[in-house]
């Protein structure tokens, strides 16, 4: 290529920054990981003075030791991650696949329609094992899981239609935009990317989450009766509360929010509402319903909206520059359409970058968090969020003394020990 010179310069700083930036990232997470191993273990001897009443020294431990195996497999799979991504770039290993399938297929819809497909396969068969370890063998062991192999392979193959189903047609549609929109592609394939969501979001309640577990309104008639009045104390739809099969596959407990509009619903897992007395019941549901008075929801949207938009101005650019694919390990196709190239080196390159500003969000998370405790503690009772709470962390085996570092980098959630407190005051 007569510009290589030219081009080396850029992308050789790419594929420099790349390289440095994984390693970088590996260093933190390793770094995060030990230190949480660390603080699990040093506390694991005793129950933490706040919770001697309430939590036993069994469970405890019992949340350490599951915390310590998670976060090593985290560790394995973070190398086998890397290992695998080096593959794919620096490697060879997307272009090697990209030019197979262009002297199969020649350049077009076609070949890049298969090498989405080929990359989406192959990554779906290396994780398998990683899902089934982490099922029947860490899950397992800790009497967590309730699926049978059976059920875990009919769950696979239904996701797997599913993701056919939905992915074809929005993969088409965008590399159809890429090619066909013009240098503006990028705006275009945005607005085509936020109505998938919307739409996702809206049918998830009522058409996707239905093919994997049944739901059904509360049968209880007192429960119901306190539920429904909780709720238009609440100004809230009063058909939103349902309970899920979750311990069809698993004994952990949950709670969740999800839809808008008509749509919109609180979840209750099986699993948690047999543990709860009818005054928790009420307090984890205010606190539900407190993230759709705070609108919560929305404002992940509006924010996935600005995110997505930037990261699309930033792939309609990098699309476009040679250095992209050589900086990366690819060689671009010379008389052929890249758009799909382009995609998969985004969709890889991409979380290397990002996992730095994590604390940003789950910082924004565990802030909602508090929020919808304050307002199940102003609509319901302090006292029984903070024993519903203690119950929902048992049964998940979350550990009450997470190092405070590494919370800020993975925790969605704050620690029990930050919410019980700020219930109190
Ligand atoms: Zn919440």
């Amino acid at each position: 290529m007569p510009d290589s010179f030219l081009l080396s310069s850029p992308s050789m700083l790419l594929t420099l920054a790349f390289a440095l930036t994984l390693i970088a990232g590996m260093v933190l997470k390793f770094w995060l990981s030990a230190r949480q191993i660390r603080h699990v273990a040093q506390h694991r001897a005793e129950v933490p003075e706040a919770f001697s009443r309430t939590v036993s020294l069994s469970a405890h431990q019992k949340s350490a030791d599951y915390t310590i195996a998670k976060v090593r497999f985290g560790l394995f799979e973070l190398v086998l991650g890397s290992l695998v991504l080096l593959l794919w770039t620096l490697f060879g290993g997307l272009s090697t696949l990209n030019l197979a399938l262009l002297g199969w297929l020649g350049g077009g819809m076609g070949q890049q329609m298969a090498l989405l497909a080929g990359f989406v396969l192959i990554s779906g068969f290396i994780d398998l094992p990683l899902t089934l370890y982490q099922t029947f063998v860490i899950e397992e062991r800790f009497g967590f899981n309730r699926m049978t192999f059976k059920l875990w392979l009919i769950d696979l193959i239904k996701s797997s239609l599913l993701g056919v189903i939905i992915g074809l047609p929005i993969a088409t549609l965008i590399l159809w935009l890429m090619g066909a929109a013009g240098n503006r592609w990028w705006l275009w394939a945005w607005g085509v990317w936020m109505g998938f969501n919307l739409l996702v979001l809206l049918i998830y309640p009522t058409f996707i989450a239905p093919l994997f577990n049944k739901f059904s309104p509360v049968e209880d008639e007192t429960l119901k009766a306190r539920v429904t009045a909780l709720m238009q104390r609440c100004g809230f739809a009063a058909k939103g509360l349902f309970v899920m099969d979750g311990s069809r596959r698993s004994a952990h407990a949950n709670a969740y929010f999800t839809g808008f509009g008509a749509a919109k619903r609180v979840v209750f897992y099986d699993t948690l509402l047999a543990k709860l007395s009818a005054g928790e019941v009420d307090a984890v549901l205010a606190h539900e319903l407190g993230h759709f008075k705070h609108k919560h929801l929305v404002k992940r949207i509006v924010s996935m909206f600005a995110l997505s938009l930037l990261g699309f101005a930033l792939l309609g650019w990098l699309a476009t520059q040679l250095w992209f694919y050589h900086g990366l390990g690819v060689q671009p196709n010379l008389n052929a359409p890249n758009d799909a190239l382009a995609l998969l080196l985004f969709m890889l390159t991409v979380p290397v970058f990002s996992f730095f500003i994590a604390p940003v969000f789950t910082w924004f998370s565990r802030k909602h968090e508090f929020q919808a405790d304050a307002y199940a503690v102003a609509q319901t009772s302090g006292q029984d969020l903070g024993t519903a709470l203690l119950k929902l962390y048992e049964d998940n085996a979350s550990t009450l003394t997470p190092d405070p570092v590494y919370v800020k980098f993975h925790y969605s959630h704050p620690p029990a020990s930050e919410r019980l407190a700020r219930m109190r005051v």
